[in-house]
């Protein structure tokens, strides 16, 4: 469904990604891993052609995503919950939700179903929202267009862990559903049971990838320890 080859992304003259490769299946989900500052929300940027690679390919269902812009993108099939989430905080939350629908599986009905406290709150204002609150939301908003590849950039990062339980059920649930998903987080413990595959980012390139199974405490100490 997915796969980026040898891409090479810069943020002006300074050089961030070195040749990343990265494959999604349908139906798979995915974990892009490494430590802090190794290229991961660069790949997630360079994907979505928010920070354009400069070489490499980036094919998504055979189609060649590296000139096309953004929104070109996302109308292909390619949904994207960034790091720090983004509502509408002046819209209340189902405002929120309506205004990225687009057709398919997830509806308003699916989506206050998956994430129950979003049908609570639906008359309030966004911004009035707790920040794992706003991550549903943001999560649900991308689930409202439908993607054919839902993209999470750090989705649990900083929040309460009662919350974080809820997104990773959440996330769960979508598992069992088939929907394609690629997904950066830094909870291992929760990651590895849940995804097919892992791909490790070290300096801007791909450094491992393989089942989580396979990911050894020497890859762990290598790649991913602090
Ligand atoms: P984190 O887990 O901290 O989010 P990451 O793996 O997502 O890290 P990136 O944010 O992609 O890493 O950063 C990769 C490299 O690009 C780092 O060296 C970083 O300093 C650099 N970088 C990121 N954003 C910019 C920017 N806007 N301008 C210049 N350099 C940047």
């Amino acid at each position: 469904m997915l796969n980026i080859a040898g891409i090479e992304t810069f943020y002006g003259p300074s050089q961030a990604l070195f040749g990343v490769d990265l494959y999604v299946a349908a139906g798979e989900m995915v974990a892009l891993m490494g430590r802090n500052g190794m290229g991961k929300t660069t790949t997630i940027r360079s994907l979505f052609g928010l920070t354009p690679a400069a070489s490499g390919t980036i094919e998504f269902e055979s189609r060649d995503l590296r000139k096309l812009p953004s929104y070109r993108i996302a109308r292909l099939g390619l949904g994207l919950v960034p790091e720090g989430r983004r509502c509408f905080p002046n819209l209340t939350v189902r405002e929120n939700l309506i205004a990225t629908a687009r057709p398919g599986q997830w509806d308003l009905m699916q989506v206050e179903r998956l994430f129950p406290r979003l049908a609570e709150r639906a008359q309030q204002s966004a911004q009035t929202l707790s920040g794992g609150e706003q991550q549903m939301l943001a999560i649900g908003r991308a689930l409202m267009t439908n993607p054919r590849l839902l993209v999470l950039d750090e989705a649990t990062e900083g929040l309460a862990p009662v919350i974080r339980k809820e997104i990773w059920a959440a996330i769960h649930t979508l598992k069992q559903q088939g929907q394609s998903t690629l997904i950066v987080d830094k909870s291992l413990s929760e990651l590895l049971p849940l995804v097919d595959r892992c791909t490790i980012l070290e300096k801007g390139r791909t450094a491992w990838s393989g089942l989580p199974g396979e990911l050894d405490e020497g890859i762990r100490d290598r790649y991913l320890g602090v």
